[in-house]
This record gives structure tokens, C-alpha cells and sequence, in this order.
């Protein structure tokens, strides 16, 4: 893609610096980068202070076995403790750790001291289920405080958990315990979705049916929805009310080798079939509450944290479970979905509880961008200071929106790269430091070392594209795929010696900043040029009458392949129009020069999007060169595919 795209969407007039009040109180300023380019291994030995060490380490890293890190290897210590225990003795048990709100309207906050005898409860209860350490636990949960109890019950347990997003079908869930080998699954009889409970446990029962759960020996059952009709198998079957709340609140955390694992976790699938991702815990913990410090600069003192993401994902991992409660955080955990009931119920609780950060998904900025202005325009969002956005690359189009119409065109947005394989966040601006650019994830966290190569492994220059890649080790990195080390190296170590590639493509532009491109699979290649389906789709969005678009490239005969974008329209805008392919496709020619016109451009209802939120282009790759659809288990609702499929034939083409 030329470089004089790239300078149309990056206008001169749009780059923000950073507030002159938030800047001169920052937690972390440019200094960070300085320490941490001129010694890296120090820098993150200094950040493992932050946490509460039974042993401290005395080596940072052992990189002898590359790529198989150990970070911190001597060190011992708990990441329950660290996340709930140290607090309450530190004088902070009265502070609010989780203001739950319920999808009905049902709330209740725990404070760290609540927190601390619940998690004791549940780690007794699992004692008595048999769990020990080592031993894996599948978590399906709605977003309820259980599920991070049980988390944190785990971790303290040292028991590995493996959360499946609680939307998931019994298949997808059997797999995922099968992989594990899980022995004890902690579920719920349903949640709230949309309004009205939606029963969990029943896909616990199918996905137990299946050959390799066998040694699964107990489901534990919170009571959520008061459903009448679950199903229960004596002998397996607990309820949580009956095995937790007759337990101990007292229980003394044992401490574990730094390099223990915490969990395994599934990558969204918008590649291929998933992969279970290990990671450990001292390292793991430093990075996530570390980032979480720098990038949101947080005060714990003051603010009220919230990150919008389903603990099902390594977001929820990171920054609902783990990163604000090591840090002392109090936080908001909002089990249902932004538009129920109705679509002003984010900026509601942002209202009710004074959320000062919120990190979100740039799927659910257009989403809000699509209902209208006025929604959030209704409530008072003064309350917030920072904002981040994480998932896939954010169009330009929804991070100004965002800043003006949810951050009152003051608070810095940061959008934070990274992925469930590297823990934490590796790329994105400081709120204190940074002169962001709307769209781009910018630079290297201090410690983080990340570039954008070519073909041939050499770095490229500022204003040219390629892949990105990792250059050295970070503590939060994953340790290997459960089970299979070969797919480890094969995926992330075999395409450039000795880096780390992440399957995303990048480019830096004229300042050396970076712009993710979105998965390199995703590139197109059209009459000999390599076009970013990103570019194209943020191209689209950027039309006032587009509110979110997918681009796939589809083979063609003549230039390889064409593009085909896929557009859901804003409220008034008509998928009848006649006139509005051929004016969408003039404004992407017009953003981005002819050759990124899209050949065909698809109005839809829907996009076929993960869990987490991702739109899945390989199944729209599928529909547009009319093959079968491949695996479609982590997508949200199948039947998207079936809509999309029956309008292809008479769907808008020109040439
Ligand atoms: P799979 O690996 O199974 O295909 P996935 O990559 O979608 O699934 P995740 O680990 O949840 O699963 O997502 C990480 C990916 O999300 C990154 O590789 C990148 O493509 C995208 N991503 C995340 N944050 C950003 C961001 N701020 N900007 C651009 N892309 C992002
Ligand atoms: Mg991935």
C-alpha cells in the first residue's frame, strides 16, 4: 500500500498531546524508555518489585534453552496473595477490589477484605473436591465475581485454570477440557444475556458426554439464574452454595516457582483452530501489573478502573482478573451487554460508579458510533481520564469518535497491541508521555523490544511495511502451546531466526511509529501490490454512512485477487441504494488510490465476529471464493454465515 494512504489518514492536525495535567503527575514518564533501553533485564528486575516475592529472585532471565524462557526462575511466591492477601494486610481491606454489575440491574461491591475470604472459601472447597497442585481446572462462567473468585482460588491453589468464554457450544468447551486434561469443571446453571438467563450447564453435561473427559471428577455449580430445570449428576455435581459457603475463610497461600503455570488459554481462532497458551506466573504477574501502572497510570487510590473484555479472553485474564487486583485497583465487572436494555448502558455505569479508565474493543466503539451521538451525549462521562482500546487495529474514523464523544476531546486514548501468546500489552502510546496518532499503536512499551521486518528478516525503514516481530524475550510471553512444543517453534520462532513472529503486519511511518495492518494472511495481493485489508476497511468506516466493513481478498483470474468488502451500514443509510457501491467504492479510490477499490462491496446485517469480538475474514475469505466454511466453533453466531452466504448471488459487483 503506498505511503501517501497512510499520510491521508494520518492528517497533521490530528495528533494529540498528551494533557499538561496528566503528564506532570504520571506514573511513568520518558525516562521509563531511557532505563529500560540501557539495561532491559534491569528494568524488569526493578518492575518484579512491584510484587510480593515468599523468595525473591536473583536471576531475571535464563534465555539458555531459547525460546523456552524462564523468567525470575528462583523466585517463589503466590499470585493469589499478591492479588488479594497483601492488600488487606497493607491496611487497604475496606477498599472496593470489584463493583459488580449485574445485566438485570443487580449489584454489589467486595472489597478487598470480601475478596480475600471468598477466594480462601473457594480454595478449601477445591482442597475437598481433591484439586491439587498441578491439577487443571476448567472455568465456563458468565462474568460474575465467582468466576474471578475462582481464578484467584485456582492460581492460589497453583492449579492451572483454563477458562472457556461462557458462550461457547459443548463442543468447543470438550475440546478445550480434553486438551487440558482437566479434572474439575467450575460453572454457573446460566447468566444474563440480552435480558434473560442463558443456561450454562447443560453444555457442561453434553461436552462430558464426549470421549477424553473422562477425569473430569466433580462439577462445581454456581447458583446464578435460579434456573429450575438443571440437570444434575449425583456424585459429580456440586452446588457452590453448599461446598463454598460452609468452607473456612481462612486459608494460607503456599508459594509456587516463578515459573509455575497459572493457565492455559485458547487463542481466539481467527487464524485456524485454537491454541492453548501456557503462561507462568512470576513474570506473567510483573508484566501485567506493570503495564497496567504505566499504560492506564493508574492511581489506585482514586480511580475506577474498567475493562469491558469477558474474562473468556486474554484480555479479562490480564486486566480484570490479574493486573488490577495485583495492583490494588478497585474495578467495575459488568456481566451483560451494552445494549441492555438499552444502548446507553455502558455510559450509565461509567456514570454510576465514576469510571475514570475504560478499555475497551474498537468492535464496541463502532458498535456505539452506529446507534448514535446522542446516546452517550445523554450521561455524564467527565469521570473518565484515559482510555484504551485493544483487539484489532482501531480505524481512524472510531478512535476520533471515542475521543470526542466518550473522552470530551481531552483524554488520551492508548491503543495497546498485543495477544493471548504475549500476555500483556507490547505496544502502545503512555497516557503521560505520547503524542498519539488516531489509529496507530505507536512504540514499544519500555522493556519491550519490537520491529517491523521484511522478507529477509531486515528491519525496514521508517515509512515502509512488513512484519512484525519480537527481538527479545519479555516476561509475560507465553512458555510453550500445552502439549505440543513443536507447534511452539513452528508458529512463532520458525519464520525469522531467533525472533518472534506474531503473524501481524506493520509498518512505520515517517517518525518510526507503528501501524498494525492486521494478520498477515489477511494481505491482499492485488495486480502486484500488497494491499492491507486494514487500510481498506478503515477507509470504508471513514464514510459517514459505513459503520463497520470487513475486506477479504478473493482469487481472481486477472489480478490475483480482488476485494471484496463486506459493509454494514450506519441507521439511515438503505443497503437498496443503487448508488451507494459505486460512491463507496469512489471514496476508497479517493482515500487510497484506485487500486484498493473494492471490485465487489456487500451491504450486510452482520459480521461473523469471535467472541472476543473479531471480525473472522478467513470465513468470509470462505463465502467469497464459495467454499465450504471452515471452523466456525469460536464464532458468536453461526447463522451470521448462513445471511451473508444466501445474499452472495445477488449481491452488488462491478468491474
Ligand atoms: P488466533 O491466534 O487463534 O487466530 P487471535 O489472534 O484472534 O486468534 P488473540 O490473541 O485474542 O487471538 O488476538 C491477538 C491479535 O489481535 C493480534 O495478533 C492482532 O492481530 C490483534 N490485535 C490485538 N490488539 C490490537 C491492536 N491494538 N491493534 C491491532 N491489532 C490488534
Ligand atoms: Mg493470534
Amino acid at each position: 500500500m503506498s505511503n501517501e494512504s497512510l499520510a491521508n489518514l494520518l492528517k497533521e492536525d490530528r495528533r494529540f498531546a498528551p494533557p499538561a495535567e496528566l503528564a506532570a503527575n504520571a506514573n511513568v514518564t520518558a525516562a521509563a524508555y531511557e532505563q529500560a533501553a540501557a539495561d532491559r533485564l534491569g528494568f524488569w528486575a526493578e518492575q518484579a518489585k512491584r510484587l510480593s516475592w515468599e523468595t525473591a529472585p536473583t536471576e531475571t532471565l535464563d534465555w539458555s534453552n531459547a525460546p523456552f524462557a524462564k523468567w525470575f526462575a528462583d523466585g517463589k511466591l503466590n499470585v493469589a496473595y499478591n492479588c488479594v492477601d497483601r492488600h488487606v494486610e497493607n491496611g487497604l481491606g475496606d477498599r472496593v477490589a470489584i463493583h459488580f454489575e449485574g445485566e438485570t440491574g443487580d449489584s454489589r461491591s467486595l472489597t478487598y477484605a470480601d475478596l480475600q475470604r471468598e477466594v480462601s472459601k473457594a480454595a478449601n472447597a477445591l482442597i475437598e473436591l481433591g484439586v491439587r497442585t498441578g491439577d487443571r481446572v476448567a472455568v465456563y462462567m458468565p462474568m460474575i465475581p465467582e468466576t474471578v473468585i475462582a481464578m484467584l482460588a485456582c492460581a492460589r491453589l497453583g492449579a492451572p485454570h483454563s477458562v472457556v468464554f461462557g458462550g461457547f457450544s459443548a463442543d468447543a468447551l470438550a475440546t478445550r477440557i480434553q486438551d487440558a486434561d482437566a479434572r474439575v469443571v467450575i460453572t454457573a446453571d446460566g447468566g444474563y444475556r440480552r435480558g434473560k438467563p442463558s443456561a450454562l450447564k447443560p453444555a457442561v453435561d453434553e461436552a462430558l458426554t464426549k470421549p477424553g473427559t473422562e477425569n473430569v471428577r466433580n462439577v462445581l455449580v454456581v447458583r446464578r439464574t435460579g434456573q429450575e430445570d438443571v440437570a444434575w449428576t449425583e456424585g459429580r455435581d456440586v452446588w457452590w452454595h453448599e461446598v463454598v459457603e460452609r468452607q473456612s475463610d481462612r486459608h494460607t497461600p503456599e508459594a509456587f516457582d516463578a515459573e509455575h503455570p497459572l493457565f492455559i488459554l485458547y487463542t481466539s481462532g481467527t487464524t485456524g483452530k485454537p491454541k492453548g497458551i501456557l503462561h507462568t506466573t512470576g513474570g506473567y504477574l510483573t508484566q501485567v501489573a506493570y503495564t497496567h501502572h504505566a499504560v492506564f497510570d493508574l492511581k489506585p487510590e482514586t480511580d475506577v478502573f474498567w475493562c469491558t473484555a469477558d474474562v473468556g479472553w486474554v484480555t479479562g485474564h490480564s486486566y480484570i482478573a490479574y493486573g488490577p487486583l495485583a495492583n490494588g485497583a478497585t474495578e467495575v465487572l459488568y456481566e451483560g451487554t451494552p445494549d441492555t436494555p438499552h444502548q446507553g448502558r455502558w455510559w450509565e455505569i461509567v456514570q454510576k460508579y465514576g469510571v475514570t479508565i475504560l478499555y475497551t474493543a474498537p468492535t464496541a466503539i463502532r458498535a456505539c458510533m452506529k446507534w448514535g451521538d446522542d446516546i452517550p451525549a445523554k450521561f455524564d462521562l467527565s469521570s473518565l481520564r484515559v482510555l484504551g482500546s485493544v483487539g484489532e487495529p482501531i480505524n481512524p474514523e472510531a478512535w476520533m469518535w471515542y475521543r470526542k464523544h466518550i473522552g470530551a476531546d481531552a483524554a488520551p486514548i492508548v491503543d495497546t497491541w498485543w495477544q493471548t501468546e504475549t500476555g500483556a500489552m507490547m505496544l502502545s502510546p503512555l497516557p503521560g508521555v505520547t503524542t498519539t496518532k488516531p489509529g496507530s499503536a505507536q512504540v514499544p512499551l519500555p522493556g519491550i523490544a519490537a520491529t517491523v521486518v521484511d522478507d529477509d528478516a531486515h528491519e525496514v525503514p521508517d515509512g515502509a511495511g512488513g512484519y512484525l516481530v519480537l527481538t527479545e524475550p519479555w516476561p509475560s510471553m507465553l512458555r510453550t502451546i500445552w502439549g505440543d512444543d513443536q507447534r511452539y517453534l513452528d508458529t512463532y520462532w520458525s519464520r525469522f531466526e531467533g525472533k518472534y513472529f506474531a503473524g501481524d503486519g506493520a509498518k512505520k511511518d515517517e517518525d518510526g511509529d507503528i501501524w498494525l495492518l492486521g494478520r498477515v494472511d489477511d494481505v491482499m495481493l492485488v495486480s502486484g501490490h500488497n494491499i492491507s485489508t486494514t487500510e481498506v476497511e478503515s477507509a470504508l468506516v471513514s464514510h459517514p454512512k459505513v459503520a463497520e466493513a470487513a475486506v477479504v481478498g478473493a482469487t481472481d483470474p486477472q489480478t490475483t485477487q480482488a476485494i471484496c468488502a463486506f459493509v454494514i451500514l450506519r441507521g439511515t443509510a438503505s443497503a437498496d441504494d443503487e448508488g451507494l457501491v459505486a460512491e463507496l467504492r469512489a471514496h476508497v479510490a479517493q482515500q487510497l488510490g484506485p487500486i484498493a477499490k473494492p471490485k465487489r462491496i456487500m451491504p450486510v446485517a452482520e459480521l461473523p465476529k469471535t467472541r472476543s469480538g473479531k471480525i473472522m475474514r478467513r470465513l468470509l475469505r470462505d463465502v467469497a471464493e464459495n467454499r465450504d466454511l471452515g471452523d466456525v466453533s469460536t464464532l458468536t453466531d453461526s447463522s451470521v454465515m448462513d445471511l451473508i452466504q444466501a445474499k452472495l448471488p445477488g449481491a452488488a459487483s462491478e468491474d
